[in-house]
């Protein structure tokens, strides 16, 4: 997985040459100060690196060059401490390939009384450089994003955070590759999509590996080798079976599954219940302890939520909520204690879990395979969003809806899967009634880490269809926002 804290984001400075050299050095050196300053926060995730002072069109063209062709670079930050004329900012940002974020600050909180002359005015021009700088961002239709207040303000530093883990995300879909374990569940519409547009336009790689090779890896795996998984199983877990051989069988397909991953170069994979040919489990705890490590998985052929998985999992690297493959499983109606059931066949990231998971071994119902050992949890409360990836035939739609999540309000003791449970805002029926007219999917990606910002910052990166599905989302309103989007998406 991408590490976080080596990745660079680079803030210049804008200026012109108008003002003489010690106004330039003042503004160089405030530069750095605010990103040394700014780089320290724990909100703020990579390094926040100073580049210099912008003065013509010439130092623009070649530091966007410099940051499009610097693999460490995942975005760039500009401010304008003074004025700086945008016609010379035209050429370089007609070549920008990186995430762009307008960090419209300044350096004096307040307003000096006694200090205010002529040459503060001169030096502390963000509040319009700032604004020239806004235009030429949006006559240019740039895909930015616009932060503004003090370079001390907290919210402000956690909302360039926020952007910052938005813009590995960029990174991480350019680059990923998503490996299928052999292809859809049969007749599934929601887990189709053209991979050739996903490609151009996510970056995504998703090709598929016949099961047979994958039978042929786990065959390859010594039996010392399962006994090392299996110990840290036993460590991380608690054993609640005494069919051993299943938990085996579990880590050598996690061990195999890995290696082909590895040696494929790819960050998510997807497989499915129909398509096991020569395999004797389904994976389960295999594909849970891979998805704990930062791997994204999806079921039944589901290679966007899987890829979707492992992008919000290297994005929130560090934050402790936890994120997981998830499907809407049944509803709660009761009167004023609504609820929906989250889980899955076997296949939930114990990042959720709110205690030690148990290593339990039940049959499945369908698959026709034996009964695997999974890991049975129940994850824990607190707020987070589900998140669904659909092709909707000419573009992609990101849907991101706000769900609370509680201790589940019954124990559920003959359901021997991993489970969540959550409210569905404005409120159950409204909800869903939200969710199945922007024709949201069944799977999704349940995150306590990733917010709403973080998304669609990362959704206009990636130039795709942002919908949010809120407390305060009217289903009346969606309907006329998702027509209007129509039109937009075929204006292109
Ligand atoms: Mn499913």
């Amino acid at each position: 997985m991408v590490n976080l804290k080596e990745q660079e984001v680079w803030f210049v400075v804008g200026s012109q040459l108008l003002y003489g050299s010690e106004v330039l050095e003042t503004v160089a050196k405030r530069g750095q100060e605010i990103a040394t300053y700014i780089n320290a926060n724990e909100n703020i995730p990579c390094k926040f690196i100073y580049k210099g002072t912008i003065k013509s069109n010439e130092e623009v063209t070649k530091i966007i060059k410099d940051a499009n062709f610097d693999d460490k670079c995942v975005g760039l930050v500009a401010w304008c401490h003074t004025f700086s004329p945008s016609k010379m900012w035209i050429n370089g940002l007609a070549l920008l390939q990186k995430p762009y974020c307008h960090f419209a600050t300044q350096y004096h909180h307040d307003i000096p009384n006694e200090e205010i002359d002529m040459d503060f005015m001169n030096l502390n021009q963000a509040a319009h450089g700032d604004r020239e700088h806004g235009f030429i961002g949006a006559r240019m239709r740039l895909h930015r994003k616009v932060i503004v207040g003090h370079w001390k303000d907290e919210s402000a530093i956690k909302s360039l955070g926020e952007w910052m883990r938005a813009a590995v995300g960029y990174k991480v879909s350019q680059n990923l590759s998503v490996v299928r374990f052999g292809d859809n569940m049969r007749e599934v519409a929601v887990t189709e999509g053209d991979k050739v547009e996903v490609q151009i336009k996510l970056g995504w790689q998703v090709n598929t590996w016949p099961v047979g090779e994958l039978v042929n890896e786990i065959s390859k795996v010594t039996d010392k080798e399962a006994e090392e998984k299996v110990k840290e199983y036993k460590a991380a877990y608690e054993l609640k079976t005494e069919d051993l051989h299943a938990v085996y069988y579990q880590a050598k397909e996690e061990i195999a599954m890995e290696r082909i991953l590895k040696r494929e170069h790819a960050d998510a994979y997807s497989n499915t219940f129909q398509d096991l040919w020569g395999m004797e489990e389904l994976p389960g705890i295999a594909s849970q302890n891979l998805m704990a490590k930062g791997y994204g998985y999806g079921a039944e052929g589901d290679w966007k939520t899987g890829a979707m998985t492992h992008i919000i999992k290297a994005m929130t690297q560090g934050l402790k909520g936890g994120s997981s493959f998830m499907e809407d499983y049944t509803y709660h109606y009761e009167k004023n204690n609504e609820y929906s059931l989250g889980a899955h066949m076997l296949e939930v990231c114990p990042s959720i879990a709110a205690a030690k998971p148990h290593i339990e071994v039940h049959p499945l119902g369908i698959g026709g395979k034996e009964a695997p050992a999974r890991l049975v949890f129940e994850g824990h409360a607190g707020e987070a969003v589900v998140i669904s990836l659909i092709d909707m035939g000419g573009r992609l739609r990101l849907i991101v809806q706000d769900v609370e999540c509680v201790k589940p309000i019954m124990e559920m003791p003959n359901l021997p899967v991993a489970r969540v449970m959550w409210k569905i805002k404005p409120n159950l029926r409204e909800g869903i009634r939200q969710w199945i007219t922007c024709g949201g999917a069944h799977h999704t990606v349940l995150t306590y880490d990733a917010t709403p910002e973080m998304l669609q910052d990362w959704a206009v990166m990636m130039d795709i269809e942002y919908v949010h599905l809120t407390e305060k989302t009217t289903t009346e309103e969606l309907i006329k926002e998702l027509r209007v989007n129509d039109l937009l998406w075929k204006l292109g």
